[in-house]
């Protein structure tokens, strides 16, 4: 499609009357061009994904959405029709990730997007359109996460890392990354038993048993990582901090399992341990690119094609719910165009 005024398939998120309190439905649509509103770039989305917060959005549950109707997607990677961006010029191939789309500005589960390109970045050259979907948020996220703990001087020699959620999204690409960097990584799952074999090729050296974190233990315990990238939250993110080796760092990227925090300060002050926030969606350009350039150098883009599930459009809430109910793993792209 490169007329700019036709007819747009998109995923939209709507509220809709309920007998209780209002609720909102996801549903696959043909809506006008001009439902995208404004926006000084437009593009012909060619790939999307489905990330934790997509599935929530398109499942109907709160926390992403904060205005109807939406078009839903948090990320999106196509050409450019026209823009008022001088970066990009028709045709260019262009990466958005978070900045909002599926919060308060539409997505990219569209064939067609009208975009505030600001926060976009050129396709990256070592990485084909349907990889850099593959990736999306969660991989793009990870990188953030392991640039932190890098730059805050967290190095191989200092010891184990553990990441948590390790067969989601942001845990599978982390792991990748940090054992690609030489590290030893430990990676945290509640499905050992299905995912040993998994988690062993994206190069986890060990496997920590969700269960042996999910219930918050003492201030401090043995201290065992140099370093964590944290999915999950909670208790368990509380435990890791308890189990943090003196200086160092944690990455806090999510809320899989809670968003609560029951810890205390003792990590802090008697262990100098850092707890880093990691923020994907409004990152500056800098950040993005330097993260974008890590996933293009360090990452093994044959494994991730391995942990990548493709679905059309029309099955983009589908594998929603899939992803929601924990009968996914890895990494689901949404081809549209
Ligand atoms: P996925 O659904 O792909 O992965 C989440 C993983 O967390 C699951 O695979 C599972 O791993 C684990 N998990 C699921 N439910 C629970 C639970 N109840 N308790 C403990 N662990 C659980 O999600 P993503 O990887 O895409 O995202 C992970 C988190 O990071 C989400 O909260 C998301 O919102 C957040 N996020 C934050 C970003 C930011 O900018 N800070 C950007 C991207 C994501 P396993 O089975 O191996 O235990």
């Amino acid at each position: 499609m490169d007329r700019v005024g036709g007819m747009v398939r998109a995923i939209v998120v709507r509220e809709v009357p309920s007998d209780s309190r209002p609720s909102r439905v996801a549903t696959l649509e043909d809506v006008s061009e001009s439902f995208l509103g404004d926006g000084g770039t437009v593009v012909d989305v060619a790939f999307s994904g489905i990330n934790y917060k997509d599935a929530l959005a398109l499942t109907g549950r709160p926390g992403v959405v904060r205005q109807t109707p939406l078009v839903a997607g948090i990320d999106l990677v196509g050409t450019v029709v026209t823009s008022d961006d001088g970066r990009f010029a028709p045709g260019d191939w262009i990466v958005l990730n978070g900045a909002g789309q599926s919060e308060n500005r539409h997505g990219g589960l569209a064939t067609r997007a009208h975009i505030d390109a600001a926060l976009a970045i050129p396709l990256p050259r070592a990485i084909t359109p349907a990889r850099a979907a593959a990736l999306g948020t969660a991989g793009y996220t990870a990188a953030l996460a392991v640039s932190r703990l890098v730059h805050e001087g967290v190095s191989p020699d200092d010891g184990p890392v553990l990441v948590t959620g390790a067969t989601g999204g942001v845990g599978s690409i982390a792991t990748m990354l940090l054992a690609r960097a030489g590290f030893e990584v430990a990676a945290l799952t509640g499905r050992a038993d299905q995912f040993r074999d998994y988690l062993t090729r994206l190069g986890a050296t060990s496997l920590v048993d969700r269960s042996e974190l999910s219930s918050y233990g003492k201030p401090l315990q043995s201290a065992r990582w140099a370093g964590v990238v944290d999915a999950v939250g909670g208790a368990v993110l509380a435990n890791a901090l308890a189990q943090t080796r003196p200086g160092g760092v944690v990455a806090a990227c999510g809320l899989a399992g809670s968003a609560d925090l029951p810890t205390t300060v003792m990590p802090f002050i008697l262990r100098g341990v850092t707890l880093a926030g990691i923020d994907s969606v409004w990152a500056q350009p800098g950040a993005r690119t330097r993260a974008w350039d890590l996933l293009s150098r360090d990452l093994d883009l044959d494994v991730l094609d391995s942990l990548t599930e493709t679905v059309p459009l029309e099955g983009a809430i589908a594998a929603a719910e899939r992803l929601l109910d924990g009968q996914s793993h890895g990494r689901i792209l949404v081809a549209i165009n």
